[in-house]
């Protein structure tokens, strides 16, 4: 329903509409204390090699615990950070958080495993990214090959126009992983020019991959063409068994999903995916 204010002209909206815009605000407001009020915290989902079970690495995952509300998702409140600037905070934030905790995972003794963060293109686009990210590694002592930046594919297509940003941040020795691959825009012909190290299979391919022979058809089109380019490859996503099947069958070794783990807590990292003897030296 709208209604009008004959003096002015503006518009009051009301209802649903002004319900949403409402709640909107209020978690914009909230969302500038959660940082302060050490509300935000991050989720590991464990990325495992199939042939033996190993983990291999994690993805860093930004959750809010909300004083009322619970745990709000990313895909709430990262839109929000985006929009009003806060991304720059928050994503500084989550770096150096995921980096720290994986420097000391490495220091306890656990597997010499990676961290995948992922980007806003915002982020991406900050002036000195590499210098900045730099830092973020010296301060918390992580070496940069176990740092992995997730990326979009309409992020690789600016990156190409714009600068040699990934260029200089895979000289420093950080990885690049295209996330949600398959569903952007983007020309393949940049795969070839830019330094980009792994593709993500978005889960949206493999969600039906069991009953679709065209999700199939192009899961296993991307697996070859990342072998063929010599680039890594990994599926997101694989909830059950079947699925899993599928993307080993095709040479995709690499897998994070449901089937293996939800994204856990640090300490639920270790309990469930650190061998034992490791965690009694972590202990120590
Ligand atoms: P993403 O980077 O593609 O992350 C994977 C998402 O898929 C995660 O959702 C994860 O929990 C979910 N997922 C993993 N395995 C499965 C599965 O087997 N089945 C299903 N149904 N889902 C699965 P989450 O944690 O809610 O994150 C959503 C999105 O929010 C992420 O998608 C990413 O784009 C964004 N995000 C999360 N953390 C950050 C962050 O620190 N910074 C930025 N810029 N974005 C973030
Ligand atoms: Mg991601
Ligand atoms: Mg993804
Ligand atoms: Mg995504």
């Amino acid at each position: 329903e709208v209604k009008k204010n004959g003096k002015n002209g503006y518009q009051f909206y009301t209802g649903e509409l002004n319900a949403q815009l409402q709640e909107k605000i209020e978690l914009e407001v909230e969302l500038r204390q959660a940082l302060m009020r050490d509300q935000l915290f991050l989720d590991y989902q464990p990325q495992i090699r199939a042939g033996d079970g190993q983990m291999i690495g994690v993805e860093a995952l930004v959750r809010w615990r909300h004083p009322s509300r619970g745990t709000v998702s990313p895909g709430v409140f990262i839109p929000i950070a985006e929009e009003t600037g806060m991304i720059y905070e928050l994503g500084t934030w989550v770096l150096r958080e995921a980096c720290r905790q994986m420097k000391t995972w490495h220091d306890a003794g656990g597997p010499l495993i990676t961290v995948s963060v992922n980007l806003s293109s915002q982020q991406f686009h900050q002036p000195n990214l590499t210098t900045y990210i730099k830092g973020i590694l010296e301060d918390t002592g992580l070496e940069p090959q176990y740092l992995e930046l997730e990326i979009t594919e309409s992020m690789m297509m600016d990156a190409a126009v714009s600068t040699g940003i990934l260029n200089e941040l895979t000289e420093y020795g950080i990885r690049i992983s295209l996330d949600d691959f398959g569903t952007g825009y983007s020309s393949l012909s940049y795969l070839k020019l830019l330094p980009i190290h792994k593709l993500k299979i978005d889960r949206s391919f493999i969600r039906d991959i069991v009953v679709n022979k065209n999700d199939k058809a192009i899961v296993a089109t991307i697996i070859s063409m990342a072998q063929h380019l010599n680039m890594d490859v990994i599926a997101e996503g694989i909830e059950t068994k079947e699925q899993l099947d599928i993307l080993t069958d095709n040479d995709c070794e690499k897998i994070q999903g449901y089937y293996y783990s939800r994204p856990l807590p640090a300490v639920e990292v270790e309990q469930e995916f650190f061998a034992p003897m490791r965690i009694a030296a972590a202990a120590k």
